[in-house]
């Protein structure tokens, strides 16, 4: 296997490679996966970021927007020279000047039940950064049709949460048996509205990227069946069980 990975590499990721979890075959997991960062926005962007800089395969970028100056509190992948410029090739400039073995590809596409299946078929795990129910639920009816493990997490104002659904397992559940009761139109609680705090992003963009080295490697344990609750403000993390739901639309045909 080693002689796979060359001596720069060997270099480059000499802080992974020496982690006895991750060594040279998990970081030859690394450079051979393919990832796709769906929302390019607070948490999108700390976690491509950290995922390039780790030596992931390829970074499939999608979003459909373009940089906004509200944007740059928190989305560090920009600047202001990025402003009006689409996310995806802001972005994908930004994480080539890492000099990473990455390669990077720039979608500015809707994230649906008509383009999401063609781009699953590219990349071997999802990160969803996305802000509203009506893309989260799609992403995540995809990734369950696809078999493709998904890296979730939302934030507002100071609080935030992640979980791992890795419908690869049969004892996993997915991001609706979580949010059985959401209305996908419902998109009254995002950040245009009710703020949220920079740090925040960073740090939960930070813990998806960790979750998908981990699912990527094998090292540890990930949060698949279990959600990660985060209250930035009094500095609180909380973990919660969850379990497949028997009912669930997407995933629950499994317990038939
Ligand atoms: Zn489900």
């Amino acid at each position: 296997m080693r002689e796979r990975i060359g001596d720069d590499a060997l270099l480059r990721f000499s802080r992974h490679i020496m982690l006895p979890e991750i060594d040279v075959a998990g970081q030859e997991k690394l450079l051979a996966s393919k990832v796709l960062i769906a929302g390019l926005g607070g948490l999108g962007c700390p976690a491509a970021l950290y995922l390039a800089a780790a030596g992931v395969g390829e970074l499939h970028l999608a979003d459909r927007d373009e940089v906004e100056v509200s944007n740059l509190q928190r989305q560090i992948l920009f600047g202001d020279a990025d402003v009006g410029a689409p996310k995806v090739n802001a972005g994908a400039a930004r994480l080539n000047t890492l000099g990473a073995p990455t390669r990077v590809m720039a979608k500015a596409c809707v994230l649906d039940d008509n383009s999401l299946p063609d781009l699953l078929t590219q990349v071997d795990l999802v990160i969803d950064g996305t802000d509203n129910f009506a893309t989260r639920f799609a992403i995540n009816r995809a990734c369950v049709e696809a078999r493709t493990p998904l890296v979730s997490g939302a934030a507002i104002r100071f609080e935030a949460q992640l979980s791992v659904f890795d419908s690869r397992d049969p004892t996993s559940p997915c991001y609706s048996c979580l949010y059985a009761d959401a209305d996908a139109d419902d998109e009254a609680l995002n950040c245009a509205e009710n703020g949220v705090a920079a740090p925040l992003v960073g740090m939960v963009g930070s813990l998806m990227a960790l979750e998908a080295m981990k699912v990527i490697t094998g090292a540890g344990d990930t949060l698949k069946g279990t959600v990660l609750h985060v209250d930035g403000l009094r500095g609180e993390f909380r973990r919660f069980a969850l379990g497949p739901r028997q009912g669930c639309v997407v995933c629950g045909s499994r317990f038939k």
